[in-house]
């Protein structure tokens, strides 16, 4: 008969370092008792007890010494009662319980529902409802979780020595029942290993002998898993339970052990089993290999708990120069706390968060978030000093190297300038020199910052010492993509368009404007239907206007713009808004010897003649009228075809005497009709 022992099986880490402390504690000469038996083996509680340790159910119950709290955890309120009664503590909490533990507080304190997939009366489970105020609701199955109402904010966590995939499962279901849902996996990476080699190790073998403590909960998954794979499993405590029937007709034995089950109690199991057949132990690995050469070395149990200390497989922690992924466990303004999965949590102080500017670790990340970080140092205090800065900056230069290589445009947000060029965020900062900014010079560098765009990367050299290691550049982007423009600006442009345009530039002969990829010049004279002193009297830098394409050149590449096209000429403004006999306002602006001419609208002038400056005769116009005087005309004739005005000023003044006589004599035939009374009337004293 064949026994092959699985990979991973007895003791934890978590376990381990909690056998340690209270291994350390029996040999410190004070009194201690655990809360509840250290694990879930008697054998284990038997050893302790053997050497002073007690083990009692509550905190009344200590007469004397101190407490050991068990990997498992307690409650907060366990370790303020503790406080209060001035009773030492011991703490063995598993840092992975510990975590779970304050995930529930967290989701407490931010008001989720909670649900905690894991038994009702498992210690850890026990504790973790203290963590978030007894509020969680245990669900210890699929079928459990499927009765749970929907709630609006939902957070799950697992015991951790759950099975994984069931947890998964759970998480699935419930998923649909709330708006917000926080998923934890916080099941324990040693009972997935433990629970994984026992199953492969069930599929090799006729039967499986799943050591453990009937209380253990993580050997019960073992169990469960073993049977699934169809195996005929058997779930012993100890030596003393296995019978010899069990074995006949199987030729290979798969033995596996909880993570509460000593290595002495494995080897008992072993020694046993050799007594029925002589058996070969099958090495599957290393670290069963070392774990078969200490149980055959007949140690006693309290064999060298330093050495199995260095030996924490499950939780390996990482090494410097190591990256490893990590989960947020906490955040503050200075610094991320990170479970790196080792027995110390890893530091990032925010200097090493990111490259940027930033002012708090909490605008980056937040608790559950998944980082991948550089290890860079121990502490004195086993903390682990991490950077996820250098690690993302790798990450971009790896890339960036490789787009460099195959001549990729990369995406970048201009963050600065320095002397002679820009800054360049492209997961790194890089070097944009001012002469690749654009086409041609730049006037103004700061313009740029906060904009993004694409970039060739003209040199890269990781390796550089001084200056930038990554110089950008977008000149021939930004020429490529003028020429584009050009092209199809010559395909669809037409003379006699109106088109759209912005101005550029303004000089002293007219305004530059651009067109969309390609610039016209609309010309003084083209701007207006009336005399333009400057064109930056009516135009200036940026404005949108409408242009007539006046006249095109494809040959020079070449395009003459007319704003005055699109404008209504004064001519137009005077037949729309003036008829012949109306009085108007103008300004005499030239006087000829056959008589003045008088503008009426800017750009329109029309003629007096000398005729009709006054109603006698004129020798000189200069003897009735003076330039810039103003007059009032009436509106002789209006000639389109000609585009004459005939004006008199005589008329106007003849119509403003008529109107005086007229006015007088109504006057007067009102008096006729009204006569004063007193004038008709005798005098009283004549009586
Ligand atoms: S099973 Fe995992 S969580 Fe539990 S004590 Fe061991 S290492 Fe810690």
């Amino acid at each position: 008969m064949q026994f092959i022992l699985a990979k991973r099986a007895g003791f934890c880490s978590g376990v381990k370092k909690a056998f340690q402390i209270t291994e350390d504690a029996s040999q410190s000469g004070s009194r201690w008792s655990t809360l509840g038996p250290l694990v879930h083996n008697h054998d284990v509680v038997r050893y302790f007890q053997a050497r002073g340790i007690a083990t009692v159910e509550s905190l009344p119950d200590i007469a004397e010494g101190g407490v050991i709290i068990r990997s498992h955890g307690v409650t907060p309120a366990i370790l303020v009662e503790a406080k209060e009664k001035d009773i030492p503590v011991l703490d063995a909490t598993c840092p992975l319980v510990k975590r779970v533990q304050e995930l529930a507080e967290l989701l407490s304190n931010e008001g989720y529902d909670i649900i905690i997939f894991g038994d009702r009366k498992h210690p850890e489970v026990r504790g973790l409802l203290g963590w978030c105020a007894e509020k969680a609701t245990v669900v210890a199955n699929l079928e459990e979780a499927c009765s749970y109402p929907n709630v609006k904010r939902l957070g799950i966590i697992s015991q951790t020595t759950k099975d994984e995939q069931e947890f998964f499962r759970i998480a699935a279901h419930l998923l649909p029942k709330a708006q917000e849902v926080r998923v934890f996996n916080t099941t324990c990476a040693a009972t997935r290993q433990r629970q994984e080699a026992a199953r492969e190790l069930s599929r090799e073998v006729d039967l499986m002998l799943v050591i453990g403590d009937r209380n253990s909960s993580n050997t019960k998954t073992l169990v469960q898993e073993c049977q699934q794979t169809g195996v005929r499993t058997l779930w012993i405590q100890s030596a003393a339970d296995i019978e010899a029937q069990e074995f006949s007709e199987v030729s290979k034995v798969g033995i596996t052990a909880g993570a509460s089950t000593p290595d002495w109690i494995i080897k008992e199991v072993l020694n046993k089993m050799a007594e029925f057949e002589v058996g070969a132990l099958q090495e599957q690995n290393q670290v069963n290999q070392e774990q078969e050469n200490q149980l055959l070395e007949n140690n006693a149990p309290e064999e060298n708990f330093a050495r199995m200390e260095a030996e924490m497989a499950d939780l390996a922690s990482p090494n410097r120069g190591d990256i490893v992924k990590g989960i947020v466990i906490q955040v503050t303004d200075d610094e991320v706390m990170v479970d790196v999965g080792g027995k110390s949590e890893g530091i990032i102080p925010l200097r090493e968060m990111s490259f940027k500017d930033v002012h708090s670790a909490k605008d980056l990340v937040e608790i559950g978030d998944e980082l991948e970080v550089l290890v860079l140092k121990w502490d004195d205090d086993g903390t682990i000093l991490l950077s996820k800065k250098k690690v993302d900056s790798k990450r971009a230069m790896d890339k960036l190297e490789e787009d460099f290589k195959e001549g990729r445009l990369v995406d970048g947000t201009i963050v600065g300038s320095v002397k002679g060029g820009l800054l360049v965020d492209v997961g790194v900062v890089a070097f944009l020199p001012a002469s690749h900014v654009e086409d041609g010079y730049v006037k103004d560098l700061d313009e740029y910052i906060g904009k993004n765009f694409k970039f060739n990367i003209i040199e890269f050299n990781r390796h550089k010492k001084r200056g930038s290691q990554i110089v950008l550049s977008r000149k021939q982007l930004v020429e490529g993509e003028r020429t584009k423009q050009k092209e199809e600006f010559w395909a669809k442009i037409e003379e006699g368009q109106t088109v759209k345009g912005r101005v550029k530039r303004i000089v002293d002969y007219g305004a530059f404007i651009d067109l969309g990829g390609f610039e016209g010049l609309l010309h003084v004279s083209e701007m207006d239907h009336v005399r333009v002193s400057h064109p930056s009297a009516i135009l200036k830098e940026g404005d949108e206007i409408d242009v007539y394409i006046l006249a095109l050149d494809r040959d020079k590449q070449r395009v003459s713009l007319s704003r005055k096209k699109l404008l209504k000429s004064p001519w137009e403004i005077v037949v729309e808004k003036y008829k012949e006999g109306d009085i108007i306002d103008g300004k005499v602006v030239r006087i000829a010897p056959f008589g003045a001419f008088v503008e009426i609208e800017p750009g329109v002038d029309g003629l007096v003649h000398i005729s009709q400056l006054a109603n006698r005769r004129v020798e000189k116009p200069q003897d009735v009228v003076s330039v810039n005087q103003p007059v009032k005309v009436k509106i002789l004739s209006i000639d389109t075809q000609e585009k004459r005005i005939g004006l008199s000023i005589k008329e106007v003044v003849a119509e403003a005497e008529q109107d005086e006589v007229q006015e007088f004599l109504e006057k007067q035939d009102q008096e006729v009709l009204e006569p004063d009374s007193k004038a008709i009337l005798p005098q009283t004293e004549d009586f």
